[in-house]
C-alpha cells in the first residue's frame, strides 16, 4: 500500500482534528506570481520559516499539498522537547562533530518583541492551556545516564527523580527513577500548526492549499509548478517531510518514513488522571522504541508508541495501543480508547536533523543551479520544538548570515542503506537489536 494512502486511513479518528475545527482555509494557486521565496509544505517546518522570513521582509508563499498541519505537524504527541539531541541507550549520539553543544538548545528570539515572535508567543499560548509543564523521561539506569550527560556536556539542567520520589510523579509499575525537564513542555499540535498559519498570515505570507508542487525548475529564478498555476522565486525551501513524492529524490533517500501510533481515552475522572501524572507533565521512557504519553486539557491519557517500518497500517492500532496504556497504567484497564491515529515520522540514519541546500547533494554541472533551493527534514520525531529553530536558521541564511545553518548542514548523513526499495528490510533487522535490548 502507497504511504499516501495508508496515511489518509491514518488521519480520519484524530482527536486533534476533532478538538481543533478550521475556521480559515487558504486558496489553491490558480495563477502564476512571483515571490522571493517558496516554500513547499505547510508543516511546523515550513511554517516556522516562513513567519521568520516574512518578519525579515521577504515575501514568502507557502504551497501545501493539503492542508496546513494535516502531516506529522498536527498529529503528533505535543511532546515539545527542548533542543534537537536525542539520547540512545544513555548515549548522546546524535551530537554533531562540529555542533558548539549548546545550539540544539537556543530556541530563544534573537528579538523577542519582533511581531514574528508576539505571534508565535500568543499563538502558543492558546495550544497550551495546560498547568505543569515539564516533561518526564522514566524508567532506570539509563534515564540516570542522561541526565549526567546533558549536564556535563550540554549544560542543560535537569532534576533527577529518585526511586523514592518516582510515585508522586507517575503512578505506574512500570517506572522506576526519572530525570524531570522543566524547559520542556507540551502542548495541541494541531492548534499550534494552524495557529501558526494564521500567524503567517497576518504577516502577509501568501498560503496555498490543495497546492501540490508537480515540478522544480531550477535556477537564478526557480520556477515551482502545481497543477493549476506556478510560483517563480529566488528561493526555494523544501520542507515537505516523508511526502515531497518525486521532486526532490535525492532527499529521499536520506529520510526513512517511520509509522508511530497514538490513542486518547475516553474521558477519564479528573481526580485518576490526577493522580496517574501528578505534575500533569509529558511522559516519554528511555526505549529505543519508546511509549510516550500525556494527560490533555479535558482529562484524557493521550498515549503513544509502536512503530512500523513498512508503510502498511498494523492490524488494530487502537487495540494494541489500549493495552500498552493498560501496562503503563493497569487503572486503564478498563477505559475505553475513543481515538486512534497516526503518522510517519522522518528518521534519518544517524536521527540528526538533515538541514541543507540541494546543491550540496548532486554531482555534476548542473549542481549549481540548485544552490538556492534550502531543505530541512530528518526530524526524527523531535520536530515539535526543533522545526521553530529550522525556520530561524534557514531564514538567517537565506538572508546571508548562514554560519548556524551550515553548522547543521555539515552533519554527514548516510543514505538509508538498499535504496528506496530495500531499506525496509535492512531497517527492520538493524531495529531487531534495539527492540531486544529494549525488553531485556
Ligand atoms: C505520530 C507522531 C508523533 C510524533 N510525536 C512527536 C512529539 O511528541 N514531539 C516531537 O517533537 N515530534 C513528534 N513527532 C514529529 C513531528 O511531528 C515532526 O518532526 C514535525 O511535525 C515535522 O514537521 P514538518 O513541517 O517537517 O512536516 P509535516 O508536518 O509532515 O509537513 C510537511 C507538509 O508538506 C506537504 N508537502 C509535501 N510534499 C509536498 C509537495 N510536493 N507540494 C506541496 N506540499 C507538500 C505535506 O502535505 C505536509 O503537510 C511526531 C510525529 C508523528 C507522525
Amino acid at each position: 500500500m502507497s504511504l499516501l494512502k495508508t496515511d489518509l486511513e491514518l488521519t480520519k479518528n484524530s482527536y486533534y482534528a476533532a478538538t481543533a475545527p478550521r475556521r480559515q482555509r487558504f486558496p489553491a494557486l490558480e495563477a502564476n506570481i512571483d515571490a522571493d521565496v517558496a516554500i513547499v509544505g505547510g508543516g511546523l517546518a515550513g511554517l516556522s520559516a516562513a513567519i521568520e522570513l516574512a518578519d525579515r521582509g521577504y515575501r514568502v508563499v507557502v504551497l501545501e499539498a493539503r492542508q496546513v498541519g494535516w502531516g506529522a505537524s498536527g498529529r503528533n504527541g505535543g511532546q515539545a522537547i527542548a533542543g534537537g539531541l536525542r539520547p540512545l541507550g544513555g548515549r548522546v549520539a546524535a551530537r554533531p562533530r562540529r555542533c558548539p553543544p549548546r545550539l540544539g538548545h537556543d530556541h530563544g528570539s534573537a528579538s523577542p518583541d519582533r511581531p514574528a515572535a508576539r505571534a508565535i508567543r500568543h499563538r502558543l499560548r492558546l495550544a497550551q492551556r495546560l498547568p505543569g509543564p515539564g516533561r518526564e523521561r522514566a524508567q532506570g539506569p539509563r534515564a540516570a545516564c542522561w541526565h549526567d550527560q546533558m549536564q556535563r556536556d550540554y549544560g542543560y539542567e535537569t532534576r533527577w527523580i529518585s526511586p523514592q520520589e518516582m510515585q508522586h510523579w507517575i503512578a505506574s509499575p512500570r517506572f522506576h527513577s526519572g530525570i524531570h525537564d522543566p524547559k520542556s513542555g507540551h502542548l495541541h499540535p494541531l492548534k499550534y500548526s494552524l495557529g501558526l498559519a494564521a500567524a503567517a498570515a497576518s504577516l502577509g505570507v501568501k498560503i496555498h492549499e490543495d497546492s501540490a508542487v508537480t515540478a522544480i525548475q531550477p535556477g537564478r529564478v526557480a520556477r515551482l509548478r502545481t497543477a493549476q498555476g506556478s510560483v517563480s522565486a529566488s528561493h526555494v525551501l523544501l520542507a515537505g517531510n516523508v511526502y515531497l513524492q518525486g521532486i526532490a529524490p535525492v532527499l529521499e533517500a536520506r529520510v526513512m518514513p517511520v509509522g508511530t501510533y497514538i490513542v486518547t481515552s475516553e474521558p477519564i475522572d479528573a481526580k485518576l488522571i490526577e493522580s496517574l501524572i501528578p505534575s500533569g507533565s509529558a511522559v516519554c521512557d528511555t526505549n529505543f522504541v519508546l511509549d510516550y504519553f500525556r494527560p490533555t486539557v479535558d482529562h484524557r491519557m493521550l498515549y503513544g508508541g509502536r512503530v512500523s517500518y513498512s508503510t502498511a497500517t498494523p492490524m488494530n492500532p487502537a487495540a494494541s495501543m489500549q493495552r500498552r496504556m493498560a501496562r503503563s497504567f493497569p487503572q486503564l484497564k478498563n477505559t475505553k480508547v475513543e481515538y486512534a491515529w497516526g503518522g510517519f515520522v522522518d528518521i534519518s540514519m544517524n536521527r540528526a536533523p538533515d538541514f541543507g541546500r540541494l546543491s550540496e547533494r548532486l554531482s555534476g554541472p548542473e549542481r549549481s543551479d540548485w544552490a538556492n533551493v534550502y531543505y530541512l527534514q530528518g526530524f526524527s520525531g523531535h520536530g515539535l520544538a526543533l522545526t521553530g529553530l529550522a525556520g530561524k536558521l534557514v531564514a538567517e541564511a537565506i538572508a546571508g548570515d548562514a554560519e548556524r545553518f551550515d553548522t547543521f548542514a555539515r552533519i554527514r548523513h548516510r543514505p538509508f542503506p538498499g535504496g528506496k526499495l530495500l531499506r525496509t528490510p535492512a531497517l527492520v533487522a538493524g531495529m531487531a537489536y534495539y527492540r531486544l535490548r529494549d525488553l531485556l
